[in-house]
C-alpha cells in the first residue's frame, strides 16, 4: 500500500532527525549513505503536490553540519506551506510587521493564512516540529525574515489594530494576550537567534502590557491582559518554554528596575 502524506512526514521527520542527531555528535554522514538511507526509509513522494517537498528532503544530503542541515529542514518546512498556500493564498499584513517591530525591534514580513488551507497544513507542519514550539499557531522562517500565523491569532490582532476592546469576563483578555506572545515569541527568535525557548517566551510575555497599552484601553483592560497571560497562560506552557528567571527582577527580566510584572 502507498504511505500517506501523513505517514510520509513521519517518516522523513524520523530519519531527518536521526540524520541531525549523527551531525550534532560530530560524525561524518557520506553523500551515498544518507541519500540510500533517504531511499531504504522515506523514499518517493507519496502524492504529486508533495513532489518538490520531496526533491527537498533528498537533497538535504548535500550538507556536512548540523548548521546546514537546519537549512534543509526549513527548506523542506519552506515547500510544505508553498504546497499548501496554492488554492488559498496566505495575506500580507504590513501592520502586523509594525506590531513586532515597535515592541521587538525586528522587521518580519508576516502573512495571515486562511482557515481552509490553515487546517490542511497544521497537522502536517506539526508532524515536523513535533515538541520544539511553544505555540504551532505560528510559523518562524528564519531564512526568509517571514512569520506565518493561524487564522485564529490573526483575528485577535485584527481586532486589537482596530482598537476593539475585550470584552469584560470575556476569554478575550487570554486570546489577545496570547495573540501577541505568538507573534512575539517568533519575532524574538528573529532578534536573538541563540535565545533559549524559555527566554524567548519570556521576553514574549513581557511585550502584552506595552503593547496593549498603545491600544489606548483603560489601564485596568491592559493590567488584565498582561495578568491574564502571566497568571493562566504562562503556567500551562511545555517545561521548556518556562524558567524561574521569568519573574520580576529576574535574568530575563527586561527591566529589573521596575516592580511592574510582567
Ligand atoms: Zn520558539
Amino acid at each position: 500500500m502507498e504511505p500517506t502524506e501523513t505517514d510520509w512526514l513521519s517518516s522523513y521527520a524520523a530519519w531527518s532527525d536521526e540524520t541531525a542527531a549523527t551531525l550534532a555528535e560530530g560524525r561524518t554522514v557520506f553523500r551515498a549513505a544518507c541519500d540510500a538511507t533517504f531511499d531504504e526509509q522515506v523514499g518517493n513522494a507519496p502524492s504529486e503536490r508533495l513532489q518538490a517537498t520531496a526533491a527537498m528532503a533528498r537533497a538535504s544530503c548535500g550538507s556536512r553540519s548540523p548548521a546546514g542541515w537546519r537549512r534543509g529542514e526549513a527548506a523542506v518546512v519552506r515547500e510544505l506551506l508553498a504546497v499548501h498556500a496554492v488554492e488559498f493564498p496566505p495575506r500580507r499584513r504590513l501592520d502586523f510587521s509594525d506590531i513586532a517591530s515597535v515592541s521587538v525591534g525586528v522587521e518580519p514580513t508576516v502573512y495571515c493564512w486562511q482557515p481552509e488551507s490553515w487546517a490542511e497544513l497544521l497537522p502536517q507542519y506539526a508532524i515536523l516540529r513535533a515538541g520544539e514550539e511553544v505555540s504551532l499557531r505560528g510559523i518562524l522562517d528564519r531564512e526568509r525574515n517571514r512569520i506565518d500565523l493561524d487564522p485564529g491569532i490573526c483575528a485577535s490582532l485584527a481586532d486589537y489594530v482596530e482598537g476593539v476592546r475585550p470584552l469584560r469576563l470575556s476569554n478575550q483578555f487570554l486570546l489577545l494576550g496570547e495573540a501577541l506572545r505568538v507573534l512575539t515569541h517568533q519575532a524574538e527568535h528573529l532578534r536573538d537567534p541563540s535565545a533559549s525557548e524559555a527566554e524567548v517566551e519570556c521576553r514574549a510575555l513581557q511585550h502584552v502590557r506595552p503593547l496593549a497599552a498603545r491600544a489606548g484601553w483603560e489601564e485596568e483592560v491592559t493590567t488584565e491582559v498582561a495578568l491574564q497571560a502571566w497568571q493562566i497562560a504562562y503556567p500551562r506552557l511545555p517545561a521548556p518554554f518556562r524558567s524561574p528567571e521569568c519573574r520580576d527582577g529576574g535574568a530575563f527580566d527586561r527591566d529589573p528596575d521596575s516592580s511592574i510584572w510582567p
